[in-house]
C-alpha cells in the first residue's frame, strides 16, 4: 500500500516534468482536441471556424468573450435546448459562479468529464505536498467541506456550486478526512459544522492538516469551536452526540466515530480555557504540519487571523487556482510565504491565452471600446509558453465544456517558469470590490444598493452625497461596512430605524452568493452603515492628491478603501454606525434558475 503510494507520487511528479517541459505542445494539442470534437456544435458554425482546428484560424475567426456574450446561449441550454450549442458532448450540470454578471449569478455550463480532469491535478498536488512532509498521506485531514442548496433550472439541470458539485461526486474519495460524508452533506449548517468540528476534535492526534477550500471557512470553524467547545466536550466526555443534532445520518456518522474520551475531553477543556485563543490549532491538533487553505486574492486578508490561529508555526498552504469555469492551475512551491504563492497554470486543462495589461492600465474592455479597437487587442493576445516575467495579463480561457476565448476576468502576474509553462501571481478579480467569503462584490452592484438604500431618505429630504466601503473581517464572521456622507439637512432628525432599514435594503439590493452568505451560511455578519462628518470625503480627496500621488481632475472617490491611512482618516470622522436589524430575504436558486427569460 504504502509502496503503490510512493509509486503512484513518482509517476505524478514525473507528469508534471513531462507536462511542464511540453508546455506548448500539450497546449496546442488540447486546442486541437477541443476544436475537433466540437467541430459541428452551433457556436463554432456561427464564427465559421469551419471544421479548423489550428491556432491561427481559431484567433482569427473566433472572437474574445465575456460571459453577457453567451448568455443567449446559456439561457437556452438552462430552459431544455439539448442541442449542442456550445459543445458536443451534453452538459451534465450547470456550476453556479460566486462571479456575478449585473449583479446576476453566473451559470457555467460543465460536462461529467470534467471531474475526471479535476481528480487528476488533485492528485497531483497530493504528490506535489508529500515531497514536502513525506508521511502525510498516513494522517488525515481536518477539512472543512460545506454544501449549498441546489437548484433546477428549467430544462431540469442542476445548478450548485462547484464545491457542492465535487463533494457529492462519486469521484470524491472520503478517505483521509475526520468529517464523516454525511456530515459534509448536511445541509443545515449548524448541523454540519458542529458535527465536523467534533469529528476533527475527538481524531485529533491524527490529523496532520487541517484547513478548507477558502481561508475565510476555516476561521468559521476556529470561531465555532470558541463559541461551543463547551458543549463539544461534553459529547466527547460522554461518547453521545447531543440533541441539537436531529440529522439521523448524521447522527449515526458521529457515532461510527465518537468514543466516550473523558481524558481528551478534560485536555480539550484545559486548552480552550485559557484566557489567549492564541496557537489554539497547535494546542489541540499537536501533529498538524500545515494549514491547507487559499489564502491568495481577496482571502490574502485573513493572514494575520489565521497566523494568531497557528501561533506563526504553521505554514498556510495555497494549493490551487480554481474557478466554476476551470481548474486553472497548482501550486508546485506549496510551502512558501503566502506572497510569493505561484500557480503553475497545468497546461493539459484548457487552452490559455493572455491579454497583456499595459503599464497605463489599459485593459481591454469590450464594453466601452469600439469593434476595431477590440480587434487589435485581440491581436495581441499571447499563448501560455509567451508571456514574459514581470508583466500582467488578463486570462482567457478556451474549454473542452464549450467556453471559446473567454474572459475570465482574473488579472496574473508573471514571476517565472517551471520547465516551459509559466507561472503566476493571482494580482486581482477585475471589478470585484468587497468579498468576505465566496461573496463578490462590483462597484456596479454596490452603486445600485446604494441607489436603493438611499431612497430611504428623501422622505426626510436628505441625500447620500458620497460613499465608500470596505470588508472589515476583524470581526468573525467578516461584514461590509458601508461609509456615507450626507447633505447637510440636519441628519440628526433621521432615527436609526430609518439607517438600519438602510443597511436592510442595501443587503436585499445585493446578489444572491452574499444574501446566501448571510442568510444560509452566516459566512458574513450583517452590513454596517457608518455616517461620517460632513466635509470628510473633502479631506480623503486632499489626502490622495497630497500623498499618494493622485490628480486633482482625474481624481474620482475609492468605491472601496484598503489603505490604512484612509481607512484612519475616515474611523476618526464616524458619527454614528448602525447594523442590519435582521437577514435579507433569500430562497435556493439564481433568478435564471427560477426564470424562462
Ligand atoms: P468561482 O467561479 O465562484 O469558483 O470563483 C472563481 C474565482 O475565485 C477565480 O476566478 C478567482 O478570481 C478566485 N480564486 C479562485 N482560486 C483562487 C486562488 N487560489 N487565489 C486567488 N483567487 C482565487
Amino acid at each position: 500500500m504504502e509502496r503503490n503510494m510512493a509509486e503512484q507520487n513518482k509517476k505524478n511528479l514525473q507528469y508534471i516534468e513531462e507536462v511542464t517541459t511540453n508546455a506548448d505542445d500539450v497546449q496546442k494539442r488540447v486546442l486541437a482536441e477541443i476544436l475537433t470534437r466540437n467541430a459541428k456544435v452551433e457556436y463554432l458554425q456561427r464564427h465559421n471556424l469551419n471544421g479548423h482546428t489550428d491556432r491561427e484560424t481559431f484567433k482569427k475567426v473566433i472572437p474574445v468573450i465575456t460571459y453577457e456574450d453567451i448568455h443567449p446561449d446559456i439561457n437556452r441550454i438552462a430552459n431544455g435546448d439539448k442541442s449542442p450549442i456550445l459543445c458536443s458532448q451534453p452538459v451534465s450540470e450547470f456550476l453556479t459562479s460566486s462571479g456575478t454578471s449585473r449583479g446576476e449569478i453566473k451559470l457555467i455550463p460543465t460536462i461529467e468529464e470534467e471531474h475526471g480532469r479535476r481528480s487528476l491535478i488533485y492528485g497531483l498536488m497530493m504528490s506535489v505536498v508529500s515531497q514536502f512532509i513525506p508521511d502525510f498521506e498516513k494522517g488525515k485531514g481536518m477539512y472543512f467541506m460545506f454544501v449549498k442548496s441546489e437548484a433546477k433550472t428549467p430544462g431540469g439541470l442542476l445548478a450548485r456550486p462547484i464545491s457542492t458539485s465535487i463533494f457529492k461526486s462519486p469521484h470524491f474519495i472520503n478517505t483521509n478526512y475526520t468529517s464523516p460524508t454525511d456530515a459534509i452533506h448536511c445541509l443545515d449548517a449548524y448541523q454540519s459544522m458542529y458535527s465536523q468540528m467534533l469529528c476533527g476534535l475527538c481524531q485529533n492526534r491524527e490529523v496532520v492538516r487541517v484547513g478548507a477550500i477558502f481561508a475565510s471557512a476555516f476561521i468559521r470553524a476556529m470561531r465555532f469551536l470558541e463559541n461551543h467547545w463547551s458543549i463539544l466536550l461534553n459529547d466527547i466526555r460522554t461518547g453521545t452526540v447531543n440533541a441539537q443534532i436531529t440529522d439521523p445520518s448524521v447522527r449515526e456518522a458521529v457515532m461510527k466515530i465518537l468514543k466516550p474520551d473523558p481524558e481528551l475531553a478534560d485536555f480539550i477543556e484545559a486548552e480552550c480555557s485559557k484566557d489567549s485563543w492564541q496557537g489554539i490549532i497547535t494546542r489541540l491538533w499537536p501533529n498538524t504540519k500545515y494549514v491547507d487553505v487559499v489564502v491568495t486574492g481577496t482571502m490574502s486578508q485573513y493572514i494575520p487571523t489565521l497566523d494568531y490561529y497557528s501561533n506563526s508555526l504553521l505554514p498556510l498552504v495555497s494549493t490551487a487556482y480554481a474557478s466554476s469555469e476551470c481548474l486553472f492551475g497548482i501550486n508546485l512551491n506549496p510551502f512558501c510565504k503566502p506572497s510569493e504563492v505561484s500557480y503553475t497554470l497545468f497546461p493539459t486543462m484548457a487552452y490559455f491565452e493572455f491579454l497583456p495589461i499595459h503599464r497605463n492600465n489599459e485593459v481591454l474592455d469590450s464594453i466601452s471600446i469600439s469593434e476595431s479597437h477590440n480587434e487589435r487587442k485581440e491581436q495581441q493576445l499571447v499563448d501560455l509558453v509567451d508571456v514574459k516575467i514581470g508583466q500582467e495579463y488578463e486570462l482567457i480561457i478556451t474549454t473542452y465544456s464549450g467556453l471559446y476565448r473567454y474572459r475570465v476576468g482574473d488579472v496574473l502576474l508573471v514571476t517565472g517558469y517551471k520547465n516551459n509553462a509559466p507561472q503566476f501571481n493571482f494580482v486581482r478579480r477585475e471589478n470585484v470590490i468587497l468579498s468576505i467569503d465566496s461573496d463578490k462584490t462590483d462597484e456596479f452592484e454596490l452603486q445600485n444598493a446604494v441607489k436603493n438604500a438611499a431612497s430611504n431618505l428623501m422622505t426626510f429630504d436628505v441625500r447620500v452625497t458620497e460613499y465608500t466601503s470596505y470588508a472589515d473581517t476583524a470581526t468573525i464572521p467578516g461584514h461590509y461596512v458601508i461609509f456615507w456622507e450626507l447633505s447637510e439637512n440636519g441628519s440628526t432628525r433621521i432615527p436609526p430605524s430609518v439607517f438600519e432599514e438602510c443597511c436592510l435594503t442595501i443587503e436585499e439590493s445585493l446578489n444572491s452568493v452574499y444574501r446566501q452568505g448571510r442568510v444560509c451560511d452566516k459566512s458574513i455578519g450583517p452590513l454596517e452603515i457608518r455616517i461620517l462628518e460632513t466635509g470628510t470625503f473633502d479631506k480623503l480627496m486632499d489626502y490622495c492628491c497630497t500623498n499618494l500621488g493622485a490628480s486633482i481632475n482625474q481624481y474620482k472617490t475609492p468605491r472601496c478603501v484598503k489603505l490604512v491611512p484612509l481607512m484612519e482618516l475616515l474611523e476618526s470622522r464616524v458619527v454614528s454606525s448602525y447594523f442590519s436589524p435582521m437577514c435579507p430575504k433569500w430562497v435556493p436558486g439564481s433568478k435564471q434558475c427560477n426564470n424562462k427569460n
